[in-house]
């Protein structure tokens, strides 16, 4: 099994301060983040939801799905939800030289530029495909003016192997003031985010948590 942490260590956090992994805050807040769209299948689903919600959250799209499905990537903005580069082929950095790596978001990075040509400098949010990146990554990520968002609540909807309860339990016992949420809009996490993200949003709403997107305004904690 790969081992992975739901909560984020704080040591973790601590040794890479340079990404954002929660935001401090003693508001009833929370960050939601969706990886790996758009794509019809699940991302239609998702936007419903959180508008049943009232919740907006950010989606950290790859390239080449916006670009097969534009209108969706289109209608993601206009429900009022930020948008964060995630490479154009869902590259992971550890196993990518660092020229193609860069070269990979600059793709993902024009995609966004053509299609939002008013927000795609005010969202200059980046988060790594399987959280994986180097050092020199990340100095070219600050160079161009990019806050690189991790997380501190992974709610591992991605694991085929674990039972979508055990995936709500993730979230659900780990939410505090200024988290930072991992979500897959994704065919493979479907099965386990259309358990999660209900009773997510129905817990926050119940405890009185506001969702809001990401933007470039708060200061990590
Ligand atoms: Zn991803």
């Amino acid at each position: 099994m790969k081992f992975y942490w739901i909560k984020t260590h704080w040591l973790v956090k601590t040794l890479f301060s340079g990404f954002t992994w929660s935001f401090a805050t003693s508001e009833k807040v929370v960050y939601l983040t969706f990886d790996d769209g758009p794509i019809p299948e699940i991302t239609d689903w998702t936007l419903a939801i959180l508008a049943k919600y009232n919740a907006k959250a950010t989606f950290f799209c790859i390239g080449e799905n916006i670009q097969q499905h534009p209108e969706l990537f289109k209608s993601v903005q206009k429900a009022g939800h930020s948008i964060g580069n995630h490479t154009y082929n869902h590259m992971n950095g550890w196993h990518t030289t660092n020229d193609v790596y860069q070269l990979n978001i600059e793709m993902c990075a024009d995609v966004i530029r053509e299609l939002s040509p008013n927000s795609a400098e005010k969202q200059k949010l980046f988060r790594p495909p399987y959280g994986k990146l180097t050092w020199k990554q990340y100095k070219f990520l600050k160079e161009k003016n990019y806050k690189v968002i991790m997380w501190d609540i992974l709610s591992a909807d991605f694991d085929t192997n674990i039972s979508p309860e055990k995936c709500a339990e993730n979230v659900l016992k780990n939410i505090q003031p200024g988290s930072i949420i991992i979500f897959h809009d994704s065919i493979k996490a479907s099965r386990n985010l259309k358990h999660v993200l209900p009773q997510t949003l129905a817990y926050l709403q119940e405890n009185g948590y506001k969702m809001k997107a990401i933007e470039l305004a708060p200061e990590p904690k």
